[in-house]
């Protein structure tokens, strides 16, 4: 059995909706589909999920919201009618948006959640109403109903254990279940979103819950690429990657898929596959426990802003027991998360996002590193880039280190900081933010 997700350009017109229903009854084993929001139908348009987002603004700001009400109804009226469904299901979708932007407002996180959810519960009606009116076996799922339950954290949630044990009987269904991406529900019993783009992440729960044999993951491009398509034109597409390859390359800026989604499936080892609801007869991106044909060191080079170097130094370092303990625990007193740490004999940098420090909390830390550790030196250096070249191919290739920083070096760019972890599936380097782009052009013509 396959768990398929399309993604919201997939959703975004009648007419995408229907490549969508012979995609999903051209194979029988397709019998679990999970749908974003209706997304963009060109580049200006706008997403549903966003205009949902300004309605809960308004509701929030002004006590209504009925202009940004009426454009979201009709964008779903106007595929539903080309779709030549009945007004009854129109009803039902104004109806449930009303009564969203109605509720409670108590708690702001909690009513934006509960509107930015609409997108995806009403679009997965909306498939299974036309599924029903061609003829099909198909329900729409509600994920309550389901027991998809997930931590409250507003806008940022993540699965509890308990819903895979509970999500498992989906798969009794003999017809083809339409399941909303993106949202779920507190043990409280209510309406919790994940990250933005976590669609992505409920196909993966669900296709872990019922132990699919494939999770496809259905977007508007044929592959994932081996390096950013609007950098540098017509990039070699990636056929085959490991997840931990599909993972360095989503953390360091690929959005094909999101990040936190390959968790679920990784730990069943269900193989993922990207393709393309427009183009569905192309191979597309599978993504797999282990390659075995590793013919190229690396398969793909990527690049994000937005990072800080805390640098610190102090003498005999290394013969002080407990020193990157208690710089650790100062972090985690603060809540911020690092994302590596380069270390020296007498020095250690930490590398943070950027997003994660403010004002004060940068002022509190530089403070505390300074009297708590009784440090010789520190300095915080903002406005970098990790620019990160990856592949399983690395571990047994020599020179790679050479050939990357000479492509680097001939591009006249600086290295604030080179790192390569243990498992050298990737490695990192640091740069100015401004110098990104020419970065990952000269290590895209080194190595492919
Ligand atoms: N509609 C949501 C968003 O725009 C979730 C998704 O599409 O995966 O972020």
């Amino acid at each position: 059995m396959k768990v398929a997700k399309f993604g919201g350009t997939s959703l975004a017109s009648a007419s995408q909706i229907k490549k969508v229903c012979s995609i999903i009854t051209s194979d029988p084993e397709r019998r679990i589909v999970v749908v974003s929001a209706p997304g963009k139908r060109s580049k200006d348009d706008v997403k549903v999920t966003d205009m949902l987002i300004s309605c809960a603004k308004a509701g929030l700001e002004k006590g209504s919201a009925e202009s940004e009400l009426q454009a979201i109804v009709t964008r779903y009226a106007e595929i539903a009618n080309e779709l030549g469904l009945s007004d009854d299901i129109v009803k039902i979708i104004a109806d449930d948006i009303n009564t969203r932007i109605n509720s409670d407002k108590a708690n702001s996180e909690r009513y934006m959640d509960n509107l930015k959810a609409a997108g995806e519960d009403n679009s997965a009606k909306l498939v299974a109403a036309y599924l029903c009116s061609i003829g099909k076996e198909a329900r729409y799922v509600n994920p309550k109903d389901a027991g998809l339950y997930l931590s409250d954290e507003y806008g940022n949630a993540q699965v509890l254990p308990q819903s895979y044990d509970n999500l498992m009987s989906l798969s009794d269904y003999a017809g083809i279940t339409i399941f909303p991406g993106f949202f779920g529900y507190s043990t409280a019993g209510e309406v919790v979103t994940l990250p933005r783009g976590g669609s992505d992440i409920t196909g993966s729960i669900l296709a872990a819950a019922v132990k699919a044999d494939l999770y496809e993951n259905f977007t508007d491009v044929d592959n994932v690429y081996s390096a950013n398509p609007n950098l540098i034109s017509s990039p070699k597409p990636i056929y085959e990657a490991t997840y931990r390859e599909m993972r360095e390359l989503a953390y360091a800026g690929f959005s094909v898929f999101h990040e936190e989604a390959l968790v679920p499936v990784f730990k069943r080892g269900i193989p993922v596959r990207i393709k393309n609801t427009n183009n569905p007869s192309a191979p597309g991106t599978t993504i797999v426990k282990e390659r075995h044909n590793i013919t190229e060191p690396v398969v793909g080079i990527a690049g994000d802003v937005g990072f800080c170097f805390i640098y610190l130094s102090k003498y005999l370092m290394n013969r002080e027991i407990g020193f990157g303990r208690k710089l650790l625990q100062i972090l985690e007193e603060e809540h911020i998360p690092f994302e590596h740490m380069p270390s020296g004999i007498d020095n250690i940098t930490i590398i943070l996002k950027q997003s994660h420090l403010d004002e004060h909390s940068e002022k509190r830390i530089v403070e505390r590193i300074k009297t708590e550790l009784e440090v010789d030196d520190i300095s915080v250096q903002k406005n970098l880039a990790l620019v990160m070249i990856v592949g399983e191919g690395m571990r047994n290739t020599v020179g790679i280190t050479a050939r990357a920083s000479g492509a680097l070096s001939r591009e006249n760019i600086n290295l604030d900081m080179i790192s390569q972890g243990p498992s050298e599936v990737s490695m990192i380097f640091g740069i100015k933010d401004y110098e990104r782009d020419r970065a990952i052009k000269a290590l895209y013509n080194e190595f492919f």
